[in-house]
């Protein structure tokens, strides 16, 4: 373990310090830190960030920066948290645009008419885990306690995607679904693409039973030693990152283009919700990706 100490916040870190960094946004006079990616940031192309539970108003097992409406807290909380994000993303409240979590591998072109939808209106969709666009402005959001976010950034046709994948998604290997649908919207090829794959559960901390492992064994014949550690008694650690990277790098996109987490939800849960280390007593972080107007 390593730890990388940014003042007030310790993240333990699996193996060296990599991604991503965290950053304290000033805003209206408090900290409000997030976690992010160098190598997207730099491309000056998009905003982004990985919320923490740091920075919020909620309280209890919600504390701090809760961003779900359907898991029991205070709705005028949950809006106050998303109006401080928009504030350390630079953006406007009515920029959001939601997806619907339901653990398919369902992705759906957004454009300007969806702007506040899930936040400031209905949606009017359902069941939708990743979202792609080209619009600017416009902020995909996604959300997660455990599961992994997938960031997409195709430079070359200023377009994106943002996807939800647990492991139902990495089995239904939602990151190739989702540069599908970028590719049927806007041309994008694979290996143009920048991704990264965003904190989530680690394998030390993600035991899984035997049913979910035979999914993987069918899934990823070719590296089931990679991503399965056995543990006997039909249970075994699942690495959802490593599954993930296989997915993407099986699809075209260059080992270059891909920033891979090392920063686990549940080693963290005091800093990062978690489904794992609280059984479900939790809350949600966010991750948010949004394009620059040029
Ligand atoms: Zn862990």
């Amino acid at each position: 373990m390593a730890n990388i100490d940014d003042s007030a916040i310790t993240f333990q870190f699996s193996g060296d310090v990599q991604m991503p960094h965290s950053r304290k946004a000033e805003s209206e006079g408090r900290e409000f830190p997030y976690l992010y990616y160098p190598m997207l940031a730099e491309t000056g192309l998009v905003k982004h960030c990985f919320t923490t539970r740091l920075g919020g108003v909620s309280k209890g097992m919600f504390e701090s920066l809760n961003l779900s409406f359907s898991r029991g807290d205070d709705r005028k909380a949950v809006e106050e948290n998303f109006r401080r994000v928009a504030l350390a993303l630079g953006t406007e409240y009515g920029n959001f645009v939601f997806t619907d979590q339901t653990h398919t591998t369902n992705v759906r072109r957004v454009g300007r008419e969806d702007a506040g939808k899930g936040l400031t209106r209905e949606r009017g969709y359902s069941d939708v885990d990743g979202l792609v666009t080209n619009e600017p402005g416009l902020v995909l959001s996604t959300f997660y306690a455990d599961c992994v976010p997938l960031y997409f950034l195709d430079p070359k046709h200023r377009a994106i995607g943002l996807s939800h994948s647990g492991w139902r998604g990495t089995a239904g290997r939602m990151g190739a679904k989702t540069l599908s649908a970028m590719r049927q919207e806007f041309h994008t090829s694979p290996e143009d693409v920048l991704c990264a794959i965003g904190p989530s559960i680690c394998q030390g901390c993600y035991e899984i039973s035997e049913d979910v492992a035979q999914e993987f064994k069918k899934e990823f014949s070719a590296h089931a030693s990679e991503i399965l550690l056995e543990k006997g008694n039909g249970s075994y650690q699942l690495d959802l990152w490593r599954a993930n990277e296989i997915v993407l790098l099986e699809e075209g996109v260059k080992q270059e283009h891909l920033a891979v987490t090392n920063l686990c939800t549940c080693c963290n849960a005091k800093l990062l919700f978690s489904h794992r280390a609280t059984q479900g007593k939790r809350g949600n972080l966010g991750a948010f990706l949004s394009l620059e107007r040029v």
